[in-house]
């Protein structure tokens, strides 16, 4: 088994919580097994300054960032290369379902902070500022979900830890994945569409095991989604009760 007793193709723990936040439009606090993520939404509120407003369709700007205290050695604080690279993909990604197009001339601003990194923290950020979006209120086509999928060693497994992708570096190699290093593809999911919306890769692999990998993040979106929609909807049933007694 992995290094956290899980099968290769099996998924951290997951643990949404929709409307974290009390201050902001939308929020959402999302772990995947130790990787912990807050998203907030502000929007869609009028652009200013006017000369940044597109007349067609909202802007979205999205701010990822991690913690000084998400990973082992304390991060200074503030932007990095890293986190500019990471907002824009998550941006990109979200862009495709929004529609943006329903809001000319405002904003919608997704702030990410990651809490806790044990790696995949980009993916567990898309989760997060959809879910965000959603309770936000934000219409969108569909829900999208993300999670990383790879080789270890030479066994093609779903949803990476650090110590995962660390393999045969700073982490000794094992029995159990064999010989190598890892490989790390991390896959945003619309699953209306059938559509790849992220698609990103962090060492090397042969195509038949890239495309193997390929299959189980898909099946990993497809598992990551439909725990989305069951809090989605458990959120609204609260809130109709509350209403209904209210
Ligand atoms: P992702 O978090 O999406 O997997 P990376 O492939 O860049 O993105 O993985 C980086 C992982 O390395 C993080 O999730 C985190 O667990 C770990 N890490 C440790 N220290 C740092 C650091 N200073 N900056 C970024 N990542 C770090």
């Amino acid at each position: 088994m992995r290094f956290d007793g899980r099968m290769d193709d099996e998924l951290r723990e997951i643990e949404i919580r929709i409307g974290y936040l009390d201050n902001a439009d939308g929020s959402a606090y999302y772990r995947q097994g130790n990787t912990v993520v807050v998203a907030g939404v502000y929007g869609p509120r009028l652009l200013h300054p006017k000369h940044l407003q597109d007349p067609k369709k909202a802007i979205l700007r999205v701010q990822y960032d991690m913690l000084t205290f998400s990973v082992p050695e304390r991060k200074k604080p503030g932007p990095t290369r890293r986190s500019i690279e990471l907002s824009k993909v998550i941006r990109k990604a979200l862009e495709s379902v929004i529609m943006l197009e329903e809001f000319p001339r405002s904003v919608i601003d997704v702030y990410i902070r990651v809490l806790n990194a044990d790696a995949g923290t980009r993916c567990a950020s898309i989760n997060a500022a959809i879910l965000a979006l959603a309770d936000a209120g934000i219409p969108m086509k569909s829900l999208i979900s993300a999670v990383a999928a790879g080789k270890v060693g030479q066994r093609i497994v779903l949803d990476l830890t650090k110590m995962e992708e660390d393999y045969g570096k700073f982490v000794p190699e094992n029995d159990y994945y064999g010989p190598g290093t890892a490989t790390d593809i991390p896959i945003a999911y619309n699953p209306l569409d059938d559509e790849i919306v992220l698609l990103q890769m962090d060492g090397e692999i042969e195509k038949e095991d890239f495309l193997k990998a390929m299959e189980l993040g898909i099946k990993g979106c497809k598992e990551i989604y439909q725990d989305m929609r069951k809090a989605i909807k458990k959120k609204y049933k609260v809130v109709s009760i509350e209403e209904n007694q209210g």
